[in-house]
Parts: C-alpha cells; structure tokens; sequence
C-alpha cells in the first residue's frame, strides 16, 4: 500500500483529519470530486472580494478547544452576524431585540416590549397550537409573526405555515436586550484571507487530487491505501441500494454590482411572501467592504438564496431530519458499520446537520479513536 489513509473529500472534516494524520507521521492522499478544495466552506476570490460560493459560512462556537485548534490555521476578523429583515420594504433588526420591538411598537423599555407580546398572546387565544401559524403566534404574538416568521418560514419550506406542523417551531428567542449578534457564541468570526486559504493550510504538505471521483475509481484508489476516510453521501458510497435519503436544497444567483454598497450588510432576509428569495448576501460585508490591505473595493458581489426542492443529482445541502429519512440512515448505518477498512465521517457521511466547529470537533474525535 502506497498510503496509510486515502481521505474521501477535502471540507473540514476531511482536511482535519488528513492534517492530524499526517502530523502523526502517517502518509495521507486526499481526493475530491470538485474542482477545487474545502468542500462547502469554499470561498473565490471576485473582485477583492472572497465569495462563499456554496452559501454564507460564519464561525461560530463556545467550543475552546475547537477555537484554539482552527486559529492555528487562519487568523479570524471581528465579524459578527447581525442579520437585517426586510419586509415590503420596512426594516427590522434580528434577532428579534428590542431595536425590533421599536420599530414595530414604538415601545421603549423592556417592560413595555414584555407587554406588547404578552397582550398579542393573549389575543390570539391559542391554547393547543395545531400548526406552525399558531404555534409561531403563541410563543410571540401576531405582529412578529405575519412581518418576520411567516413568508420566510413559507418560502423555506415551500408550504403554507398552517400546512405545516406546529413541532418544527419550539422556541423563538426574544431578547428584552438591544443585542443583534445573532449567534451567543463565546468566539466568532471570518478568517481572513477567505475560507479556502484556511483549509489551504491544513492540506499544507499533503498530497490532493481534485476532480477525482472516489466512487468512480474505487477499486483502483482502496488498492493504494489501507484505509479510507469517507465524507462523501453515505447512500452513494453504496450505490443508493436502500433508497435515497432526501435533502434540502438551496439555489444561488451571484451577481457583481459596479457600486461599493448594495445593501449595506452581510445579510438581508427578504420576510414577505411576494419577494422570491429568502435573502441577501452582500459577500464583502464578511470583511467590513475591505481587502487585505485594508484598501475599500468600488465593486460588490451579491447572491440571492432561493429555498428549492431537492432531487437526485442536486447539490445536498441540509439533511431531511424525519422518521423516513431517520430510518434509512440507521440501516445504511448498519452496513457502514460492518464496512472494517471505512471510516464515515462529515455532514454526508453521517447524513447530520453540523456546523463548522462541530464537525471539527467531530474529525478531532475521530482522530484521537483512530490515530
Ligand atoms: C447553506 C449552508 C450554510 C452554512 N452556514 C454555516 C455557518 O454559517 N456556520 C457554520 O458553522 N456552519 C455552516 N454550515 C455548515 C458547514 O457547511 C458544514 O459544517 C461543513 O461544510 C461540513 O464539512 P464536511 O467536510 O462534513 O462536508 P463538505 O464540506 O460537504 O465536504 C465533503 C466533500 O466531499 C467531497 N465528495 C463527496 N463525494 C465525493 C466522491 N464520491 N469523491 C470525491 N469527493 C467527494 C465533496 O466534493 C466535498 O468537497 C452551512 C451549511 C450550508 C449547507
């Protein structure tokens, strides 16, 4: 055997496991399908500007361990998400804060705002929420609802809000605080230079071969390694034979304006039910409108996300987490289980929702079991 590890993907897990085994003196040939490295986190640089071509990544967690292992890899700026709605025209901070509860009220004071809510609660008498709608009024009151959760909620899904079940709605965090960061993460950023230089440099030394169909070459790709690391979807890896375990999609239309500011911010949701896209990512917003040199660039790069059906041979994006698909992950799981020379990891592997620090975690996981 020509290596110790064939690794199946170059995104974060794979990257992560591919930079730890080599530090463990093991020999590492990564391969990916996609023209270019990083998997989903893969940003291009457009115009000075680094695009997140398959969707807006923020960093964020409370994970220490997981900061100080991926800081090693990229210095990280400032940024912090602060996403703006946009309802037929009108603009409301999120999450929902009491810069929200302003502009919708005019209240002033937590006491006032706790008040609003309380009393649109009240009003709608709902005791036992039999759908989303209702549930969504229930925990915040009908204004919120009908400007900030019901078009996007519908345009996610593709369904009305009264069509669709009440449990995918748990909670909606109200903050009685003026605080917009929407995530409550101890460490957050962007790396500077762009994604794709981070992961860059965790592939540091090791040898990768793109456009490189793991499942395409499988026989003469096992034969040079004693095993492989597989982060691709796990339904492929063994020719769908079970069925086809769903996903949801995301469409983006990217577009390069010839004006410095677009829209003022990363990211803009569009939460009326007319405007087709969900949102607005103005990418240079990740950076402050800067390049490296701290130089302003005169143009920007905007893409609008449509929420889109998954079918076979879409792009998988987030993974459908009903009994159905639940089902037939547990019995591919069963066989991947039984696979002695394979290990599956990653957002495909797993067939799981993971944010970035997640699956690191995860790939670190896995290396202390297998290095
Ligand atoms: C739209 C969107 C937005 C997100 N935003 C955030 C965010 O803001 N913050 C956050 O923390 N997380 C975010 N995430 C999650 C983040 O993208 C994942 O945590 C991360 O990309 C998972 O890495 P991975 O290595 O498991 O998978 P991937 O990045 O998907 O890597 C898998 C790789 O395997 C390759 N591959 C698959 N099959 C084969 C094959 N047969 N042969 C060769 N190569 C193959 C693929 O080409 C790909 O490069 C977001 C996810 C999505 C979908």
């Amino acid at each position: 055997m020509k290596y110790d590890y064939l690794v199946v993907g170059s995104g974060l897990y794979g990257a992560v496991f591919a930079h730890e085994a080599k530090k463990s003196g093991k020999s590492v040939l990564v391969v990916d399908k996609r023209p270019n490295i990083a998997g989903n986190v893969y940003t291009e640089k457009t115009e000075g500007i680094h695009v997140h071509k398959y969707g807006a990544h923020i960093f964020h967690t409370n994970n220490k361990k997981v900061w100080e292992y991926i800081t090693q890899f990229a210095e990280f700026n400032r940024f912090t998400n602060s996403p703006v709605a946009n309802y037929r025209g009108e603009l409301y901070s999120l999450p929902f804060n009491m810069y929200t509860f302003n502009k919708m009220w005019g209240v002033v004071t937590p006491e006032e705002a706790e008040a609003k809510i309380e009393e649109q609660r009240k009003e709608a008498g709902i005791t036992t929420p039999k759908n989303l709608e209702e549930q969504a009024i229930s925990l915040v009151g009908r204004d919120i609802y009908e400007k900030l959760i019901r078009g996007y909620t519908e345009k996610q899904w593709g369904r009305d809000c009264k069509d669709l079940p009440a449990f995918i709605i748990k909670r909606l965090p109200v903050r009685l605080t003026f605080d917009n960061n929407y995530f409550n993460a101890l460490y957050q950023g962007i790396p500077v230079g762009g994604y794709t230089k981070m992961v860059a440099n965790l592939l540091d030394g090791i040898e990768v071969r793109l456009n490189t169909d793991y499942l395409e070459q499988k026989t003469e790709l096992d034969a040079l390694a004693d095993k492989v690391v597989y982060t691709g979807p796990i339904d492929a890896y063994f020719a769908y034979k079970l069925g086809t375990l769903e996903y949801r999609s995301v469409r983006f239309e990217t577009e390069t304006l010839d004006k410095p500011n677009f829209q003022g911010n990363a990211a803009v949701n569009y939460t009326d039910r007319e405007t087709p896209w969900t949102r607005i990512i103005e990418h240079k917003w990740f950076e402050f409108g800067k390049d490296e040199n701290g130089n302003d660039l005169p143009k920007t790069v905007i893409s609008r996300e449509y929420s889109s059906e998954w079918k076979p041979g879409d792009e998988p994006y987030y993974p459908v987490n009903d009994e159905k698909n639940g089902a037939l992950y547990a019995e591919y799981k069963k066989l991947a289980d039984a696979e002695t020379k394979v290990i599956f990891g990653g957002r495909l592997g797993e067939y799981k929702y993971y944010d970035m620090d997640a699956v690191i975690a995860s790939a670190l996981e896995m290396c202390e079991r297998e290095l």
